[in-house]
């Protein structure tokens, strides 16, 4: 079974910080530690709002 959110998806990056992106649109939001807990969550539910509704992008419009 599938999940809705799937498609957005968190990293670490190399500078050891946390990439949160959308696998669909490509948008990508960066979190630089360290912050407040609830500031990473409220982030973390902001950005799969904005996005649970993304559709998969033909390539050629990235
Ligand atoms: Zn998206």
């Amino acid at each position: 079974m599938t999940r809705k959110n799937d498609h957005i998806k968190i990293e670490n990056t190399s500078t050891g910080g946390y990439r949160m992106f959308c696998d669909y649109c490509g948008r990508d939001h960066l979190i630089v530690p360290p912050i407040p807990m609830d500031m990473f969550l409220a982030i973390g539910r902001q950005f799969t709002k904005g996005h649970r509704n993304c559709r998969p992008q033909p390539k050629e419009l990235k």
